[in-house]
């Protein structure tokens, strides 16, 4: 908002383009910083003036415009008009101008221009003597004014000019504009004044100067109409930034055929390439591109049309991209052969294209590396290292869900993990569809191409497994009604039935019927090592290969892991990197296992539970292991078991049926029933708040031990066999020193028993994700040899967010509302949780000064996240294997200083 102090006396509303430049962009918006900039350069840009953003704040918040504004616009209307040579509406020569909005950040047509600004009943006469006798030109002139005045400062219906236009075209007998001849305007400008009247209750406005400030407001406000606040809200756009209004003199495409008007890109916005991009349409404005009504040619036949303006115009290409030192794109009109610059900026491209141009300026010797870094970003990466649908025609999707995980699946459908396993090893490619997924699904997951669910949001059990997996997943699309008993779902009154084929988008999440074709992403491949950068012919690969050396270069923070199995963290390290930081254990304990830990939870006596854990060693110790082996000497941090043990046993509901069942027939169901009084027996109504994480540890007798002895046995057996494990035991949900104190005691007397003098070096820590483990981290340090922030949980305790229901529940009403402009779960919440974060860390490290911290929850591979994971200065992040790269790359973002352009 506009401070007293800018609002006192002197202050300066209005900047003529002599005396702007391309750094002011907070001030007079992207347009008119750039407009300045190339007035400044010397290239031919129409005279102007540029009436600032603190205008339009101080306009939106109090409703009228700062008491100077006025007097400052007519200061600059009159040297423009001194400048031209003509005044603003003069009867017998007028001075036309545009009023044009400009917002600090491009939102492309979502705010307003008004055009030819100064025509009245008595200047579109001297407009057609001014050209030359033209009196078709200065009657379209007129009618476009009415039109585009009436539409954005009135509020009339655009449609009622456009029927009114349609009807005198089909009076004509014809569908071009251009057969309307100049009485036929003329009759269309008074039917456009009559449309005025009807909905604005007086006359279309004759004076020049009240057309140009009514333009002006209504540039103003057009900052908070409905489809730029959304758009705002989408980009992350801040609100209250406000736009600048480019008050130009008028130059005109529409004068015959020497004239027209174009855009321009100095380079391949979609694939990054040199040469000449750009569509011209002679004898036109620039609406006309926009609205399409005439079909445009390539750039490059200007040539042929006007050799002098487009030679005129690749110097200036070549000029702006030299002075820009980037991707240009450009908006330019010819006037009876003068060419104008009308705008331009650093042109908006493909996530492709931003690697392949920062590449090649580096090349050019334009950019040096660190800039090249800058001007990429790990959303940009991750696009690219996904398979993308190649959709040919605008196929209607069947419905929407969220893009949980990104990618494009296409496969059978299938309702169960056994369905899934058993089709997938016939060599189907399937689509796990479940109401929501829990870790019994992990079968089917494995085996889907992608997963996709009814319930549940980006936090979701099937959200967080796919994206640890690099598997499609789109969740809590609740248009589906799934079921799974009948295997099938059904959706807008249409049923889908087991074996059908459908194809998920994971990252818009849009789900189709039938075949999509997709394409595999040489990124991967690269990342993956089996196609060489440096062989590879492919740019893009090239341009990726360079910048993520330098990110690695450049970075402080580390980049782990979150991986399960030897087969992830192998990809992982394919992938870059440096060690696990999540290693979580309950998977461990699924499949085959299950009976074992259904023995442990069910044993009545001592002998019975050290009997079933007994069994459970020496397995848990091969999976520790392959693991290390595939870390080869990097860390890698286990994490004891998490969820509650519950989570193992079958659902409720389906042992009492299986009960009742057999009770029924007379049938023997001793173990179903003991199985389902240990089930009701830990029924919680609140499991994520019940006896899980170190709660079971100091509940269970002997669990955590088993644990702990199989991975420092794992490590050990490493050790003989001349390999290094460094092993590093987390204690989960921590809240109390003393919790971890208690597991920290037993462990010890274990770790010291096993290791003997193997040489194996073991730490024990914790995760902080508790907010009380937050808030007395400089107690629980004292008995932590690091911290690992568990911020899903975090975010769930912190906010009171349940993370499987929030989501897909209400989070669009948040998200609406802008009480957050993306879920907490996805990108950490700096002011709150964030600050738990910062606080924690400050506090642990004082208490234990070089304490080793590093965060596993999602965020840690989020780039917004990652940056304020840099700031808070933690030793590492680490996530799922799938985004290490993004991770890397943002590390190093975080860590250079930035000095080149917005990379918004
Ligand atoms: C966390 O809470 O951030 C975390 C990594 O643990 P989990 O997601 O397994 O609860
Ligand atoms: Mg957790």
């Amino acid at each position: 908002m506009a401070s007293r102090d800018t609002a006192s006396v002197g202050h300066k509303w209005v900047y003529d383009f002599t005396e702007g430049n391309r750094e002011l962009k907070d001030l007079l918006g992207g347009k008119g910083a750039n407009l300045a900039e190339m007035t400044n350069l010397g290239l031919p840009v129409p005279p102007g003036f540029t009436i600032t953003t603190e205008a339009c704040q101080a306009y939106l918040a109090s409703g009228t415009a700062p008491a100077e504004l006025a007097e400052q616009i007519t200061a600059h209307l009159t040297s423009l008009e001194r400048a031209m040579g003509k005044r603003l509406g003069d009867p017998s020569d007028p001075l036309l101008v545009s009023v044009r909005s400009g917002a600090k950040f491009s939102m492309p047509g979502m705010m307003e221009t008004v055009l030819n600004v100064g025509l009245n009943d008595a200047s579109v006469t001297g407009l057609a003597a001014q050209a030359g006798g033209n009196e078709r030109f200065a009657w379209d002139s007129y009618r476009r004014l009415i039109q585009m005045f009436g539409k954005t400062v009135c509020e009339v219906p655009g449609e009622e000019f456009e029927h009114a236009l349609d009807g005198a075209k089909r009076a004509k007998g014809t569908t071009n504009d251009l057969d309307l001849d100049a009485a036929d305007l003329r009759a269309l400008v008074d039917t456009y004044k009559t449309i005025f009247r009807k909905h604005t209750g007086r006359d279309f406005p004759q004076t020049p100067r009240e057309q140009l400030d009514l333009a002006i407001f209504a540039v103003f406000g057009s900052w908070n109409a409905e489809r730029a606040v959304l758009y705002r809200r989408q980009e992350r756009i801040p609100a209250d930034l406000g736009t600048a209004v480019n008050v130009v003199a008028m130059v005109f495409g529409n004068l015959g055929p020497d004239s027209g008007t174009g855009v321009a890109f100095t380079r391949d916005p979609a694939s990054g390439a040199q040469g000449i991009y750009g569509d011209y349409l002679a004898n036109a404005q620039g609406e006309d591109v926009v609205a399409g009504i005439r079909s445009t040619v390539p750039l490059q036949e200007l040539e042929k049309l006007d050799p002098r303006s487009y030679g005129e115009l690749l110097g200036i290409m070549a000029r702006l991209e030299e002075h820009y030192l980037d991707l240009c794109d450009i908006e330019f009109t010819i006037e009876r052969g003068k060419l104008w610059m009308l705008q331009t900026r650093v042109g908006k491209r493909t996530a492709a294209a931003a690697f392949v141009i920062a590449g090649q300026l580096v090349d050019e010797g334009l950019i040096d590396l660190d800039e090249a870094l800058h001007r990429v970003n790990g959303a940009q990466l991750a696009q690219l290292m996904f398979p993308r649908f190649r959709l040919e025609h605008d196929v209607a999707p069947l419905a929407a869900g969220i893009g949980a995980s990104p990618g494009a699946a296409v496969g059978k459908v299938v309702f169960s993990a056994e369905r899934a396993v058993e089709l997938a090893g016939e060599g189907e490619s399937v689509i796990l569809v479940r109401r929501e997924t829990s870790p019994d699904d992990l079968p089917g997951m494995i085996a889907a191409q992608g997963i996709l669910t009814s319930r549940g949001g980006k936090t979701s059990h099937a959200a967080v497994v796919a994206r640890g997996m690099g598997k499609t997943c789109v969740c809590g699309a609740d248009a589906l009604d799934v079921n799974v008993r009948s295997r099938q779902f059904t959706v807008d009154g249409q049923t889908v039935r087991e074996g059908e084929v459908v194809s998920i988008d994971g990252t818009t999440g849009r789900i189709y019927r039938g075949e999509v074709p997709v394409s595999p992403s040489e990124v991967v491949r690269y990342f993956e090592g089996s196609l060489d950068a440096t062989e590879s012919g492919d740019p893009l690969v090239q341009a990726v290969h360079r910048i993520m050396a330098h990110a690695d270069e450049r970075r402080r923070l580390r980049v782990r892991t979150n991986a399960d199995t030897g087969e992830d963290a192998a990809r992982a390290r394919r992938f870059g990197a440096e060690g696990i930081g999540l290693c979580r254990t309950e998977h461990m304990f699924l499949g085959d296992r299950r009976e074992l830990v259904e023995r442990l939870i069910l044993a009545r006596t001592d002998a019975d539970r050290q009997e079933a854990l007994a069994a459970l060693l020496p397995l848990q110790r091969n999976d520790f292991v392959e693991i290390f082996r595939e870390m080869d000497g990097q860390p890698v941090t286990v994490r004891l078991i998490d969820p509650p043990l519950h989570e193992f046993l079958p659902p409720l509901e389906e042992l009492a049926v299986n009960v009742a069942v057999a009770q029924e027939r007379g049938q023997d169901a001793a173990k179903e029933e003991a199985l389902l009084t240990a089930v009701r027996r830990m029924h919680e109504q609140n499991p994520m708040l019940g006896l899980r994480g170190v709660r079971l540890g100091l509940v269970i007798p002997g669990l955590f031990a088993m644990q702990v002895r199989a991975i420092v046995e794992a490590a050990v057996a490493c050790a003989r066999d001349g390999q290094v494990a460094r092993p590093e035991i987390m204690v989960p949900l921590v809240g109390a020193v003393q919790e971890l104190e208690t597991v920290r005691t037993e462990a010890e007397k274990i770790i010291a028993e096993v290791v003997g003098d193997s040489g194996v070096e073991v730490l024990v820590g914790t995760m902080i994700e508790v907010p009380r483990a937050a808030l007395t981290a400089g107690q629980i340090a004292e008995a932590a040899e690091f911290f690992s922030f568990g911020t899903n949980d975090l975010t769930q305790m912190g906010w009171g967010f349940s993370r499987d229901d929030v989501e897909g529940a209400f989070f669009w009403r948040y998200l609406e509302l802008g009480i957050f402009g993306i879920s907490p779960f996805e990108s950490i919440d700096r002011d709150g949780v964030g600050r738990l974060v910062r606080i924690a860390t400050e506090e642990g490290r004082a208490a234990r000064p070089g304490l080793k911290i590093g965060v596993c929850g999602e965020h840690g591979g989020d780039p917004e996240s990652v940056h304020f994971f840099h700031e808070v200065g933690l030793d590492y992040v680490s996530c799922s294997p799938f985004r290490v790269p993004v991770a890397r790359l943002e590390a190093g973002r975080a860590a250079i200083t930035t000095t080149g352009s917005d990379s918004r």
